[in-house]
This record gives C-alpha cells, structure tokens and sequence, in this order.
C-alpha cells in the first residue's frame, strides 16, 4: 500500500491550513472521502436519484437497486449470514440506541445486568444507563487495566448468570486497545446473555467478521471510513432482530395501516421508518468497494506501523504523557504536554497545518479515570504517512516551546 499514492484520492488533503500543507490527523472523529465516493453521490445524484421500494417508474426502480445493493455489499463485508441481518441507521449512535431501545428493554428486568466496560464512547454508555432506568436492570462494569486493555479473568468475574447483555467496543477511540471481543462473546454465551460490539473504530481500520466474532449486534458509522455522514449500521443476528419491535414508526415501515393498529414489514425494513438515507447507502457502498481494492489487512498494517512510530518519535518529547498501550495500539495515539491544556496545544498545532483533536472525546468516565480533564489525539488512516507524524513531531516540539516553562 502506497500512502502517498492514495492521498492524491482525497482532493481536500490537498490544501494548505495556516500557511502549511495540511496535515489531517482527525480520522477518528471523521475520515476524509476519496474521489470515487464523492463521484458515486454524484452519479447517483444525477442518473438515478427516486425515493425507494414505492415507484415503479424507472428512477425508482434504479434507486431502489442501488439502496438495496448498498445492503448487500454491506453484509458481504462483515461476513453476515443474510442481508436482511443489516439495517441502515444514521451511524454507530442510533445502531446502538435501537437495540437498547428495543432489545434491552424487551429482556431486561430488575435484577437482571448490563455489563459494559469504563471506556466505552457516551454513545455506548448513555442508552444502557437509560435502559437500566427504564427496566430496573443494574449496569456492571469490567475494569480495566492502566493501559486501557482487559483481562478476561476480570471479564469472567464480572459477567454471571444474571447479565442479559454486555456491550463494548472492539477499539478503544481514546486508548486505542483492541477487546478481544470474540473471547468476551464465548464468555456472555457461556452465561445466556447477549452482545453488542461498537464498531466505530474498528470497522474502518480491519477485517471484521460478524459470524466468526459471533456477535449478536455490531454497529458502525460510515463516515469514519470515508462514506458519507448520515449513514451507518446495525448488523444483528437475524433470530434476535425478528423478535425486536421498532422504536420508529410511520411511512416505509409498514405492511397493513388501519385507523387504530398497524403491521409492521418484515426484516430490515420495519427498523427503516421514513425516507431512508439512500444517497448515503449508495456512498457506504462505494467506500467498501473502495477500502476492499486496497484490502483491509493491509489498511490495519499500515496504521499500526504508523501508530508505532508514532508513539516512538512521541516518546522522544520530554515531558509529553502517551496514554495506552505501547505495543499493538490501533492507530490512533492520545496524549499530554505538561499541564498545557490540550485545546492550547490542538490550536498551536493547528497554527501549523496540523489538525488533531482535543477535549474529552466523548468519553468522560475515561476521563476521570485516566485523572485528567480531557486529552489531545492524534488518529491516523490509510493516507498518512510517516512525513505527517514528522510533522506533528516537530509542531509539538514547537508548542513545547511555544509554553516553554514547567514542561518536561
Ligand atoms: N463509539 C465510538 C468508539 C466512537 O469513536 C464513536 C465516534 N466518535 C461513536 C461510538 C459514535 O459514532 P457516531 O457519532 O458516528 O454515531
């Protein structure tokens, strides 16, 4: 994989942010979108643009192919057993906010355990603690080691007979640990309960296979992996997602409408209320064609080796603290300098083209237990290359000195 060569795909890393090249160090947040995605919204903008599964005329049908085609792609990607195991939703948020929506509050009753991990993103925190309070289910937590990994020991002693789901994320956007989340699924079976795997970071950054991971439901977001925004998915096994009801009704949804009750269609359509995100379907399917050309093995290698040098050249800098693990890191590196807060060094490093983000990341729980109040990262993807951590090395010496004093 040539990193520079693949760059020249993305025409908005072709600029210059305060005097200097850009150097876009914020893939976690939101990846950048190549040429041919930004050219299949085009196409389909202006050849096949209809709303789906209503016309017969031509564009409709056209539309409906390419919305449908996106599913499949989709389900060939993670591996899933049938297409109609993959619904569209707006991102990894409403993925995960459905199932706890539904799912959770159709299982769980008082007694009964949420188990989740300290590290989890708000988006895979929020809608369990409102799924507890709805239910009178207990959330349980799974420590976590200081560099951010878990033990299964621990997952062992936390998960029992009472849990009915535990939901994690696969990669940590803060940490960067990868769960051994396939271990932690044979752990909830082995005790009756069900998982859900938040794959926002994990999805555009390796080969992920639902079956074999074994996984109840899986959610990602698009954008982190150079689709559009708006769009994303739930993947759920097919057995689990015909028992849910929906949580959003009205047009698209429905089989039979009377005055005073209503049937629902069958799978995936009845979690598709309303006018569904079929642009953004057409460019999620784009992108996997995109990520697949260039294989998600090497994509994975790629980061890793970015990320280590990364931590390597970062190490270098007196007094920065690196947050996670030092070895086998997903591709993203979270850091300090000093007491210098990280919205300072975010616009010092931003004064120089480079663009990393700063704040708590979503993740405040994480947070106060790593003792502080928030940290910058920087988070790397298939265009960057070893010149951008350079880069960053270089601008950081500079806000170094830039605070000079009571660093390092
Ligand atoms: N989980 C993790 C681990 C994430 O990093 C993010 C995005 N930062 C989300 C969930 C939420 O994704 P979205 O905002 O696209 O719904």
């Amino acid at each position: 994989m040539n990193a520079s060569e693949l760059r020249k795909l993305f025409p908005i890393l072709d600029q210059e942010v305060n005097g200097h090249p850009l150097v876009y160090l914020d893939s976690a947040a939101t990846s950048q979108k190549p040429i041919p995605v930004l050219e299949a919204l085009k196409a389909y903008y202006e050849h096949d643009n209809a709303n789906v599964h209503r016309g017969v005329h031509t564009l409709g049908s056209r539309a409906t192919d390419a919305y449908e085609g996106a599913r499949e792609k989709v389900a060939a990607f993670l591996n899933a057993r049938y297409t109609e195991e993959i619904i569209f939703t707006r991102g990894t948020t409403t993925a995960i906010n459905l199932v706890a929506a539904s799912y959770a509050r159709s299982v769980c009753r008082e007694g009964d355990e949420i188990v989740l991990t300290p590290i989890e993103h708000h988006s895979n925190l929020i809608p369990w603690q409102q799924a507890a309070k709805a239910t009178g289910a207990t959330l349980k937590y799974i420590p976590v080691q200081p560099d951010g990994s878990l033990l299964l020991e621990d997952v062992e002693a936390t998960i029992t007979p009472n849990t009915k789901m535990v939901a994690l994320t696969y990669v940590s956007n803060v940490m960067g640990t990868v769960n051994p989340v396939k271990q932690i699924a044979a752990i909830a079976h082995k005790h009756g309960a069900k998982i859900l795997v938040d794959g926002a970071q994990s999805t555009p950054h390796m080969k992920v296979d639902v079956r074999d991971l074994d996984c109840d439901f899986y959610a990602f977001s698009g954008h982190k992996m150079c689709a559009p925004t708006g769009i994303g998915c739930l993947y759920g096994k097919k057995e689990l997602l015909e028992k849910m009801e929906p949580v959003e009704f009205g047009g698209e949804m429905i089989d039979h409408v009377d005055l005073y009750e209503s049937t629902w269609k069958e799978l995936p359509w009845r979690f598709e209320g309303g006018t569904p995100i079929i642009a953004g379907a057409v460019g999620l399917g784009a992108a996997i064609d995109f990520l697949q050309e260039i294989g998600l093995d090497e994509i994975e290698r790629h980061e890793h080796e970015l990320a280590a040098y990364a931590y390597e050249r970062l190490s270098e800098i007196d007094g920065l603290a690196i947050y996670g693990p030092s070895k086998n890191r997903s591709g993203l590196v979270t850091f300090n300098l000093g007491e210098v807060h990280p919205h300072d060094v975010a616009t010092v490093l931003d004064s120089e083209g480079v663009a990393v983000r700063a704040g708590h990341h979503c993740c405040q729980p994480l947070m106060r237990w790593l003792a502080v109040t928030a940290t910058a990262r920087a988070s790397f993807y298939l265009y960057n290359t070893h010149e951008d951590v350079d880069r960053l090395a270089a601008a950081l010496v500079k806000t170094k000195e830039y605070f000079g004093h009571g660093i390092g």
